[in-house]
């Protein structure tokens, strides 16, 4: 018989059982893998963006999939006390660019290790290669936890055993099911923070593979063109679509435009100079007056890198060797068309084994925001990614989990 029994050892539930047992509870840690932190020992590219230090209402705004679930939890526990846990256990914090937040080792381990020295140092019960393979219930109690060879009892239960992406990991959505049977809903689930898939001729043959857009505005739009949401960053071409940071931000928003329509097509928009054509067109005029003799290939040369400005000078039909003297009002209306509102049509995502996060999950209107307990079963706690809440790559997603796992434990053990 335990107090807490904590299902997952990943980030979410190595934070939940280390809370749980600081307040002298008896707590079980169970996780079907060979090892603790997978996840989190390979986030960041092996750095681990542990958390963010931009303030609270800008963090939400990076959490687009129920951020604002998180003010709650936050006013108990957030980024800041995130980075005094790691700091005060001796893990020196740097900051860069955005308010991302990495040991200053640059060593993932050290953030996993030092969570697994505080299971140790609390009197974490740990079990490796244990899978629960469903929760025990009466009618209105968590009672305790199945595995294939043995029953687990406690007081409380908290569900830590993340999404469904990158699986290897060890995080196949087994919790869902559970979910479901204490009564819980279980919002679509769909890949986030993955690549783009696009079947435009010029991705299919590769002809921009590997060219690298920097500080681009991308923008994803819905049937009636109107634009969804627009992300600032550094973008790629790929042999199959396109990726980087601005799109794997946009990613979540054109997989739900897609799920909306039916599984059409969506248009992904790129704008090489945020204007309207119709200036960006006088402004080609006058740079094409400027220099008569001299190639449009060579007088625009500055507007944009030259193997994305000669391919869109291909796309408005227009020959980059004509010079200033010879190209007509059409010409440079149709270039100007294409450097503010070039358009290409993405066809899906990479699958969820290859995405960095899951969208939906365990409904949140279901879940007490400042303990983490179900609203359906008593004793049963939720953290981490399997709750339908996610955000973009920063430092958000585990700010998430570390918070959410944190007051699922705090909670669970005052059960
Ligand atoms: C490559 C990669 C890079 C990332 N980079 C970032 C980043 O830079 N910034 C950011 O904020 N987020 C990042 N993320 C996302 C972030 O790592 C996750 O959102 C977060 O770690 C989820 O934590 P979790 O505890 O909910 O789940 P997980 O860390 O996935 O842990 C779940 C645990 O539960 C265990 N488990 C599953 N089923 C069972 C079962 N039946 N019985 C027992 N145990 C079970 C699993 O083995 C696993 O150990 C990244 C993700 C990936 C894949």
């Amino acid at each position: 018989m335990y107090d807490v029994i904590v299902i997952g050892g990943g980030t979410a539930g190595l934070m939940a059982a280390v809370a749980a047992a600081e307040q002298h509870k008896k707590v079980l840690l169970l996780e079907k893998g060979t090892k603790l932190g997978n996840k989190l020992a390979i986030s960041g590219g092996g750095r681990c963006n542990v958390t963010n230090r931009l303030p609270t209402e800008e963090i939400i705004k990076n959490i687009p999939g129920n951020g604002r679930f998180l003010y709650g939890p936050f006013s108990i526990y957030n980024n800041e006390d995130i980075i005094q846990f790691f700091e005060s256990k001796g893990v020196a914090l740097k900051e860069e660019d955005h308010g991302r937040m990495f040991p200053v080792s640059d060593r993932a381990r050290d953030i996993v290790e030092t969570l697994l020295e505080e299971l140790e140092r609390v009197n974490v019960t740990i079990m490796l290669r244990t899978a629960v393979e469903k929760l025990l219930m009466n009618d209105t109690h968590v009672i305790g936890v199945r595995t294939a060879t043995t029953d687990f009892m406690a007081t409380s239960v908290i569900v830590a055993v993340g999404g469904k992406a990158v699986p290897h990991t060890g995080s196949t959505g087994d919790g869902y099911a559970w979910a479901e049977r204490a009564g819980h809903t279980v919002t679509t689930l769909f890949p986030t923070e993955v690549p783009l898939l696009s079947q435009e001729k010029f991705i299919q043959n590769k002809t921009l593979q590997g060219l690298a857009l920097r500080d681009t505005a991308v923008s994803v739009l819905n049937a009636k063109g109107k634009t969804l949401i627009t992300h600032k960053m550094d973008m790629l071409f790929t042999h199959f679509g396109v990726s980087g940071p601005a799109i794997l931000r946009c990613s979540q928003f054109a997989v739900k435009e897609q799920m909306k329509n039916g599984g059409k097509p969506v248009t992904l928009q790129i704008q090489t100079i945020e204007d309207k054509a119709h200036n960006v067109t006088q402004q080609l005029q006058k740079l094409a007056k400027g220099e008569p003799k001299k190639a449009l290939k060579n007088t625009y040369k500055a507007l944009a890198v030259e193997r994305w400005l000669l391919f869109l000078f291909e796309q408005a039909g227009l020959d980059p060797n004509k010079t200033g003297a010879d190209v007509s009002q059409a010409e440079l209306r149709a270039l100007a068309e294409q450097l503010t509102t070039f358009t290409m049509q993405i066809s899906g995502s990479q699958p969820m084994e290859k995405a960095f996060v899951t969208g939906g999950g365990v409904s949140v209107k279901e879940i007490e925001p400042k303990t983490m307990a179900s609203r359906k079963m008593q004793g049963l706690y939720f953290c981490g990614e399997i709750l339908d809440i996610h955000g973009y790559t920063g430092g958000y997603n585990i700010t998430a989990a570390l918070v959410t796992g944190r007051i699922a434990g705090m909670s669970a053990a005052n059960c």
